[in-house]
């Protein structure tokens, strides 16, 4: 058995773009994930192996303990010949005791490499607005831990030095100790009204910022709502900070936006909501299978005489995937269709065969079966038509196709189900109102949603959380379900639905 190799890996501040893209290479090879509390979660998409998160609480012992189990761990796996990535927040030799997992790693023996990852402290410079070593205020900046390990017997950092040190202050896992920390630094003679600020969650859409000077910072800090992480900074750059930073102004910061899409194809939108500084919640309603054995013999045989038709009718990006991945591993390829004319609804579809190489003949305007209905209509008479669709769905297309004289074949090419529950963590989103927003993008969605709400005893009426939906259609099928749509897309995309919401936010 080769031994494996583990890779310590940054995961940065909270941000999810602020991995480096030597993490994400070695996220998408891994055997097996371990992270810790603070790596973002959302990170853990890019890779389809197992992840496990570290607990750091003391149960079991405390942490010392607990670390030489992660160490002990990570050698187990690395030997039985796994390629193990230990996520740490933010870089992992930054107070992340990344140094003592390596030398585990080394007395065993064990191949590692170690990748940098965008420490809190400069993330949370750069997200609030201020430079630590602006050349007019700062020549130097120190990461200081707030909080020394109490089973040492004499504290090390010297409080003299670091109240005569000549830059800016940057404190780690200090909040709970704020006020010692700041009658310490004032004690050995920093002057009571030095600029300090506290940061929490830096990078991440709930960041919050409190600025005071130092003698003021304990009582500006009991005064806030905080939730960790945070860091506090002492010195003059504070003063560099506007009301809001570039990244508080994000169009959708603070937002959390709920995603029901299927979670393979929810990547796109979750980083274009993170670009805007909301945060994305998976809840995907829906899920994509594949088809049963007895359908896919059916989708065979079809497969077997596309000879016979005459168009070819795609409305959902996911048939278009699965039609041409079965076309492909029956051992066919796109030929087969080259006599066919298509049809589509959706521009995401339209865009799918684009991929592909193939233009469709009709893309109506409208996002909907009717619409499709009406402009194919004059193209089909007797003419046989071939539809790749969903294992569910609304038979206006066929229905408006054969009363136009044409033959309509139905082939289903993949499963979409609801899935049944809610995850414990959306609940209690949605019951503490704290997911601000939900977007539905098919009336099955919409219903599924309303249906869940019930099972969970959460009354439409009273839910804080505001509904974008894709369409009109949607929107109908959202409101006949008992729900108040909020926006609805002008584009009927994924997209679409962001802009809405942002077009909403930013009018407020
Ligand atoms: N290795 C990490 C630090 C681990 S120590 C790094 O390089 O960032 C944990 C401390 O980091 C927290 O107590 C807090 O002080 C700080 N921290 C981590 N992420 C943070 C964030 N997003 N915002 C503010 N502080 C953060």
């Amino acid at each position: 058995m080769r031994t494996g190799k583990v890779f310590l890996v940054g995961a940065g501040p909270g941000d999810p773009g602020l991995l480096t893209l030597r993490g994400r290479d070695v996220l998408a090879c891994a055997d097996l994930v371990l992270y810790d509390g603070l790596a973002n979660p959302l990170l853990l998409r890019l890779t389809d192996c197992p992840c496990e998160r570290t607990a750091r609480t003391q149960v079991g012992g405390g942490r010392i303990v607990l670390q030489q189990e992660i160490n002990e761990r990570l050698i187990r796996e690395a030997r039985s010949g796994k390629t193990v990535v230990r996520l740490k927040g933010g870089d992992p030799y930054v107070f992340g005791r990344g140094s003592e997992e390596v030398a585990a790693l080394e007395a065993a023996d064990i191949p590692f490499e170690v990748i940098p990852g965008i420490t809190a402290a400069t993330a949370a410079g750069e997200y609030a607005g201020f430079s630590f070593t602006h050349r007019d205020i700062a020549s130097a900046v120190a990461f200081v831990t707030g909080h020394e390990d109490p089973s040492r017997d004499a504290p090390r950092l010297d409080y003299a030095a670091l109240a005569s040190f000549p830059g800016t202050l940057v404190f780690y896992m200090g909040l709970g100790r704020v006020q010692d920390i700041c009658t310490r630094l004032i004690g050995e003679g920093k002057p009571e009204d030095t600029s300090a600020a506290v940061v929490c969650q830096a990078s991440l859409p709930q960041q919050q910022v409190v600025t005071s000077t130092l003698a003021e910072l304990p009582a500006a800090v009991a005064a806030s709502d905080l939730r960790p992480p945070s860091l506090i900074v002492v010195g003059e750059c504070v003063d560099l900070r506007r009301a809001c930073s570039w990244f508080e102004q994000g169009p959708l910061f603070g937002q959390r936006i709920g995603i029901t899409r299927p979670n393979h194809q929810s990547d796109d939108i979750a980083g274009r909501i993170v670009t805007l500084s909301g945060q994305p919640v998976m809840m995907p309603l829906i899920e994509i299978r594949a088809i049963d054995e007895e359908q896919a013999a059916t989708a065979n045989e079809v497969l077997a005489r596309l000879d016979n038709y005459q168009w070819l009718i795609f409305t959902s990006v996911n048939g278009v995937v699965a039609f041409f991945d079965r076309l492909w591993q029956t051992g066919r390829d796109v030929r087969r269709i080259g006599h066919l004319q298509i049809a589509v609804i959706g521009s995401a579809t339209a865009v799918a065969l684009a991929a592909r190489g193939l233009r469709a003949e009709i893309v109506p305007d409208l996002f909907r079966a009717e619409a499709l209905a009406k402009s194919l209509s004059p193209h089909v008479d007797g003419q046989r038509v071939l539809w790749a669709r969903a294992s569910r769905g609304r038979d206006v297309l066929p229905l408006a196709l054969t009363a136009a004289g044409a033959t309509v074949d139905e082939v289903v090419v993949y499963r979409n189900d609801d899935v049944e529950q809610f995850d414990a963590d959306i609940v209690d989103l949605i019951r503490s109102d704290a997911l601000d927003w939900v977007g539905l993008s098919s009336p099955s969605i919409a219903r599924q949603f309303a249906k869940l709400l019930t099972v969970h005893q959460i009354s439409p009426q009273l839910l804080r959380t505001r509904i974008g939906t894709i369409s009109p259609v949607t929107s109908d099928a959202a409101k006949a379900a008992g729900l108040s749509v909020a926006v609805e897309a002008t584009t009927y995309t994924w997209d679409g639905i962001i802009d809405a919401i942002v077009g909403s936010t930013t009018i407020r």
